[in-house]
């Protein structure tokens, strides 16, 4: 069998080190809000090139607490619309709605799965505050597009760079793209602890600084309590492993671009539509970090089906599109074609860091042979 993605593998790989990590939160006797939470979250505003950062439970929670930020500075309010794409992974909308905002479900491109930056202008509306692009499967959106759109009409950008850690363009790294950006350290993501994590990245000082108290039962000081705040922290030993795991992750991401690169250049299925790439600017191809591999297949169950029983894991991200949840019942008689037809097609084939050259051979010759 092939595996979709090996977590065991991809961790075991720095057993010693996180062993030692774990034996040095034991021995410190210190478990939140400590010395490791700092390091890492030096390390991370560093490798994101922002001026801050602050560890939190989840990447959900990073995106929720970026809006309550917002919201505590005055900025926005209840009932405030938030752009975000209409087929991404349903926290980026959780998110919005969370906080009282109103999400503004805006379709992708078909070609590279991303929020379509000509349809945002014709949905922004007086109560619009902010574009939440996602740099969905590890590609970068259209930042110059989206930055030009949020500047023209006073947006804040909160970037969702759950799935794009250490994606570049032009020596910008994701996360100090816009206003600020929510990060998830979940295990499967490009760079993942061995439990829940997650953290926001900023050059907003006054942001940064609401944000680090909200976090805390809303305290800067102990026991005296400025908002009406949270408890969502990242713990001392999630950082530890997490300031291990990140010296890595750029070595990681190549391995993962090989991984894509060697799939670009063997997949002639004429059946299997290939991750867009965009030619004419190579640059862009090369910021990618690849975090899924996702093809589009009309007969995508059959095509599962084949992939599976000649010992390929596959996994679909994602089924159902947000409109059609249960869990916005309002939409469900909304029309989103594009996101529709992604969701019906795409199939996200193995990719990791620790997938081998003949695994990758292996799945293109099964992919190839199905008809
Ligand atoms: C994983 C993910 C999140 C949520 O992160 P958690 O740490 O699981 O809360 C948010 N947005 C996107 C796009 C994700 O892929």
């Amino acid at each position: 069998m092939i595996d979709f993605l090996n977590l065991k593998k991809i961790n075991q790989v720095h057993r010693n080190e996180l062993l030692k990590a774990m034996e040095n939160v034991l021995d410190s006797g210190w478990f939140i809000l400590g010395d490791h939470v700092s390091k890492f979250e030096k390390e991370f505003a560093e490798f994101c090139g922002a001026d801050f950062c602050i560890g939190v439970a989840n990447g959900l929670d990073a995106l929720i607490l970026i809006l309550e930020g917002y919201k505590e500075l005055g900025i926005m309010k209840k009932g405030d619309e938030v752009i975000v794409p209409s087929n991404t992974y349903i926290a980026s909308i959780l998110a919005i709605s969370r906080t009282g905002l109103t999400p503004i479900l805006v379709e992708p491109d078909i070609d590279t799965y991303l929020i379509d930056e000509n349809r945002i202008i014709e949905k922004i509306t007086s109560k619009t505050k902010a574009i939440l692009p996602v740099h969905l499967y590890g590609r970068l959106c259209n930042m110059d597009a989206i930055k030009e759109i949020a500047k023209n009409h006073q947006l804040k950008i909160i970037e969702d760079c759950a799935q794009s850690h250490g994606a570049t363009l032009n020596n910008i790294f994701c996360g100090n793209m816009g206003d600020a950006a929510g990060f998830s350290f979940y295990p499967g993501k490009n760079l993942g602890a061995l439990g829940d994590g997650g953290a926001i990245t900023t050059n907003d000082a006054e942001l940064a600084k609401v944000i680090a108290a909200l976090r805390n039962y809303g305290s800067g000081k102990k026991y005296e309590n400025l908002y009406q705040g949270m408890n969502s922290r990242l713990d001392e030993v999630q950082a530890a492993f997490l300031s291990i795991k990140l010296k890595e992750v750029n070595e990681d991401n190549k391995k993962r671009r090989k991984i894509a690169q060697y799939y670009l250049d063997h997949i002639t299925n004429p059946q299997i539509v290939l991750p867009f790439e965009n030619r004419k600017n190579i640059v862009h191809l090369e910021s990618h970090v690849w975090h899924l591999f996702v093809v589009r297949v009309a007969m995508r169950d059959k095509f599962q089906k084949y992939l599976s029983d000649h010992g390929v894991q596959t996994v679909i991200h994602y089924p159902i599109p947000p409109h059609k949840q249960q869990a916005y019942t309002e939409w469900n008689h909304l029309s989103f074609p594009v996101s529709e037809k992604i969701h019906d097609q795409i199939i996200s084939l193995p990719i990791s860091p620790v997938m081998q050259p003949e695994e990758a051979e292996i799945v293109c010759k099964i992919v190839n042979s199905f008809t």
